[in-house]
């Protein structure tokens, strides 16, 4: 039977290399990881790789990601990273040893319905910084919630504290901005009379602090998703060496449906495009171009691909169909030829989303 395509190939060997990469620079601070599935949409295969480099908690902001892990064997904890809804209240609690929260409301439900499932669920309260996602912005709403946790929720159990950073409002993790939530650990510890077993200082972007070994004292664990995927966006965005992390774990395969040479600025009046919009196009005269058998619909955004071979330039995408300029490619390409792409956490997101897309496993 022919290979179907478009195709995503996943290099378990590469993956299994950065999980241990990750796993290890962070123990060697004192740093446990939750390892975080929702770039690949938590593909069960991608999740064993990370189970088995030895992260400690396998963490998704999708309970069905999660569930996807504990039917195909998973046995780590399962912790949920998105703030629960109240409509999933009842599989939050059977499926996942962990949330993470900022709301007593649901933090109430929570209790209720481990207290009917004969649990305790353990919970971990959320602090905003500043980078205005989810978390407790007044400090004293959070110690309160705190200690009516420790206090008065039987069913649940106050693992720790957590925050997010550089998500929405783009804050760094600074040496400062994670000392402050030592130091609100350290005000919730001397009211509860114990330690926290979780102080979660963020996500890829606190390896920051891992790389720089000025990770503060306190902050024991970190929520790692892009680093260990796809290891671009420290080195890309913040100049970080991270030479020691593999960046060929995800390959994108789609086939050429096209090749002709044809004028590179549209022929007769011009309206708008498949989505609405009105690019501007480039009059570089007739040009040697290829359609690809993949479009937005698969990946969303056509300048989060990457070709691999050289010459080979990206100049649109309709939902099906993406446009290639490949003037000054060295080479020929027919119709059943194979191209190759690089991808990013975005156009990741996506296809790992797409049904249309097939995932298929290497090892080197
Ligand atoms: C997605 C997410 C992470 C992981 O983020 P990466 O940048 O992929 O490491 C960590 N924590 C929370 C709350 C998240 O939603």
């Amino acid at each position: 039977m022919k290979e179907r395509y478009p195709r995503l190939e996943i290099n378990l060997s590469a993956l299994s290399h950065n999980v241990r990469e990750v796993v290890n620079a962070c123990a060697e601070q004192g740093v446990s990881l939750t390892g975080v599935i929702k770039g690949v949409t938590g593909i069960p295969e991608v999740t064993k790789v990370f189970a088995d480099g030895g992260v400690d908690i396998i963490g998704s902001s999708r309970l069905e990601q999660l569930r996807d892990a504990k039917d195909h064997g998973i046995e780590k904890p399962l912790m949920l990273l998105r703030i629960p809804m109240l409509s999933e209240i009842q599989e939050v609690v059977s499926l996942c040893t962990y949330s993470l929260n900022s709301e007593m409301a649901v933090l109430e439900a929570l209790n209720l319905e481990a207290t009917k499932q004969a649990k305790v669920h353990s919970v971990v309260l959320m602090v905003d910084l500043g980078d205005l996602r989810e978390g407790f912005w007044d400090k004293d709403e959070l110690v309160e919630a705190a200690l009516k946790v420790e206090n008065e929720m039987d069913s649940l159990y106050l693992a720790g504290i957590g925050t997010n950073v550089g998500c929405y409002g783009s804050v760094l993790p600074t040496v400062d901005k994670l000392e402050e939530l030592v130091a609100l650990a350290n005000i919730i510890e001397t009211k509860i009379e114990r330690k926290l077993d979780i102080v979660s200082g963020g996500a890829t972007s606190s390896l920051m602090r891992i790389i720089d070994k000025n990770v503060p004292k306190g902050i024991n664990s970190l929520r790692v998703g892009e680093a260990i995927l796809l290891a671009r966006d420290l080195w890309l965005f913040y100049d970080y060496n991270v030479d020691n992390l593999r960046k060929d774990v995800f390959t994108l395969q789609a086939e050429v449906i096209e090749s002709k040479v044809k004028p590179s600025h549209p022929q007769g009046e011009i309206g708008v495009d498949a989505f609405g919009k009105k690019p501007v196009y480039i009059d570089r005269g007739m040009r040697k171009r290829a359609l690809i058998a993949i479009g937005k619909v698969d990946y969303g955004d056509p300048s989060e691909l990457f070709p691999k071979d050289a010459g080979i330039e990206i100049i649109g995408a309709s939902s099906d169909h993406t446009i290639l300029d490949i003037e000054d490619y060295d080479g020929e390409l027919k119709p059943g030829d194979i191209l190759e792409f690089d991808i990013n956490y975005a156009s990741l997101v996506y296809l790992t989303n797409c049904k249309n897309v097939r995932i298929v496993f290497c090892e080197d």
